[in-house]
């Protein structure tokens, strides 16, 4: 948490901050007794013996979107109040989507070492293509959808989305432009997919062989939403077997991820380690809009 923001939370309150307590169980259930509200980020389970030890809490806090890692159920019938800070990291990782979509797109950015050795491997990247034109599918069109989306038509991409549960045609933070189709017609038009939905039940695995074998050749996948939504092994063999253009995945079924064989040797693929929506900017944002909460709540 930005630390003027866990300041101002000292001001008014008895303030444990402790970011390496989530790898220490039997400290952090000590601690969770004495808390009348608790702040994590996407590590912390907050469920079983944790959630028995929130004896007396009120509210559980996250520092970013996605409450899988939460119990929300339990919680809220146990009368804590569950506050995720929607919204205040979207930016982020709209700019990581559309940043990785042209870098993948184009291709051409891995040549410093060659370059460096004084190779010139020019006529081998000279294929890239431009993001202009292309057409961009979200799957998923809540709060970093549609962003992605207006950064998307600023650079001239087309963008259709897939999100069942948002009615009518109309995007709630106005937009226009983005064309709502259903998942198959998604899948088999777009350049480049990026994935914004949550984990669920309805998520899981929604991008295995199958559904990958039926994206447009040389299309690019980006997930930045969470690991068990892509069949990771299915995509490093599609990128392998030139089936795919690239990829970028931020997220996986195991974070963080230990060393994996399936990836080594996939062309044009860019792994971060759970970062798009962590950035200077929007840790301060997300920790502020939690402190605010808290404080609005803790009263
Ligand atoms: P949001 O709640 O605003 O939007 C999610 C959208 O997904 C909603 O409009 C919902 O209707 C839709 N949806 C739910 N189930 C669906 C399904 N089966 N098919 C299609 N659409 C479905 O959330 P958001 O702020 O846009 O964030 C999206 C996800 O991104 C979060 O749940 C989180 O897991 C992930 N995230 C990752 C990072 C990161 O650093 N990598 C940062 C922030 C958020």
């Amino acid at each position: 948490m930005d630390e003027q923001a866990v300041c101002r939370l000292r001001e008014a309150h008895t303030v444990v901050y402790e970011p390496a307590l989530v790898d220490d169980a039997p400290e952090l259930l000590r601690r969770a007794v004495q808390a009348d509200a608790l702040v994590v980020r996407n590590r912390t389970q907050v469920r079983g013996p944790l959630l028995d030890a929130l004896g007396r809490c009120r509210v559980v806090a996250r520092l970013g979107v996605g409450l899988d890692n939460i119990d929300v159920a339990s919680c809220e019938a146990r009368g804590m109040v569950v506050i995720p800070a929607t919204g205040a990291n979207a930016l982020s990782v709209a700019e990581y989507v559309i940043a990785t979509a042209m870098l993948l797109l184009r291709g051409a950015y891995a040549s410093t070492d060659e370059v460096t050795a004084g190779r010139w491997p020019r006529a081998a990247l000279s294929h890239g293509r431009e993001a202009a034109g292309k057409t961009l599918g979200l799957v998923g069109f809540g709060y970093i959808g549609q962003l992605t989306a207006r950064l998307a038509h600023a650079i001239g991409m087309h963008v259709i989305a897939y999100d069942p549960m948002l009615a009518g045609d109309g995007a709630p933070l106005g937009l226009s432009g983005v064309k709502r189709v259903d998942l198959d017609a998604l899948v088999g038009d777009a350049d480049v997919i990026s994935l914004h939905v949550p984990l669920a039940d309805s998520t899981r695995g929604l991008f295995g062989a199958e559904r990958l074998a039926q994206m447009k050749t040389g299309a690019v996948l980006i997930n930045t939403a969470r690991g068990g939504i892509v069949d990771e092994a299915a995509l490093a063999a599609a990128l392998k077997g030139g089936l795919l253009g690239g990829a970028a995945i931020d997220v996986f079924d195991s974070e963080p991820q230990p060393a994996q064989a399936h990836w080594a040797g996939c062309p044009n693929l860019v792994l971060t380690p759970h970062i798009a929506g962590v950035t200077t900017e929007s840790n301060e944002r997300v920790s502020h809009f939690i402190a605010d909460q808290l404080l609005k709540v803790l009263l």
